[in-house]
């Protein structure tokens, strides 16, 4: 069964119990596995889907030429993206249950994970800021995940961390239900501002996601940073959607 499908009975008691009560009731299952204490267990571990080449040198999505097709077609604001899996199996269904089921127990698991990747990856950059949430919906949540990987990933590669920088002007729609990233990117763009120019200006920014699906949300980001000046933008998230050999 999957993740999700074992995490719906218990969403019901985290809306009525709160969440970091369920967090204390649950002990982390592993996405993979179901063994009980981490998110992904060690085992698990040494089989999550890395990115490995060939993918675009500018996002990282999966792509035989140096450019993916939207790289070539329009520049990304961005200066690269990058991550170290593909958004399938159990890190994908990690993500989902640090995004959608409460589990805000596997962030700092997650986090390391990325951290040990810049470690050995290192991005140019001097402050670390997560993807902004609109505020109504990280009070629905309770936590916007971004921001608990990216203060993870600052502490442990001790770069500093900024999680003002940037923030969601309105309440963009689900971007589940929209059809294509053409309407997803319109739909962003009006949607992110720099809260801290002078704090933006000369900086070199690492961006900090959960997952890059088409990268629409970090290029609006990073768009408004360069606008406020930021010396370079680089996107650093879990995993990256669109890497596929074998057409999932
Ligand atoms: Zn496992
Ligand atoms: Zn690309």
């Amino acid at each position: 069964m999957s993740l999700m499908r074992r995490l719906a009975p218990v969403r019901g008691l985290a809306e009525q119990a709160g969440r970091t009560l369920l967090d204390a009731l649950y002990p982390l299952e592993c996405a993979g596995c179901g063994g009980s204490g981490k998110i992904i267990c060690d085992r698990c571990a040494q089989e999550l889907p890395r990115l490995v080449p060939p993918y675009c040198r500018v996002c990282a999505a999966y792509s035989e030429t140096e450019l993916c097709r939207a790289c070539a077609q329009s520049r990304r604001h961005f200066d690269g993206a990058r991550s170290p899996y593909r958004y399938e199996g159990s890190i994908r269904d990690s993500i989902l249950a640090l995004k959608y089921g409460g589990i805000k127990a596997a962030a700092p698991q997650l986090g390391d994970m990325l951290a040990d990747y810049l470690k050995e990856n290192p991005l140019p950059g001097d402050v670390v800021a997560p993807v902004p949430m609109h505020e109504s919906r990280r009070r629905e949540r309770g936590y916007n995940q971004a921001e608990l990987l990216a203060r993870r990933v600052a502490g442990r590669c001790d770069i500093g961390y900024r999680a003002d920088l940037l923030a969601r002007t309105r309440k963009v729609d689900p971007q589940a239900g929209m059809t294509n990233a053409a309407s997803r990117a319109t739909n962003v763009a009006d949607s992110v501002v720099v809260l801290r120019p002078s704090e933006t200006h000369g900086r070199g920014i690492i961006l900090v996601d959960d997952v890059a699906t088409t990268g629409s949300t970090l290029n609006a980001c990073a768009g408004a940073l360069k606008e406020a000046g930021a010396a370079s933008v680089w996107c650093l998230t879990l995993a990256v959607a669109g890497t596929h050999r074998t057409g999932e």
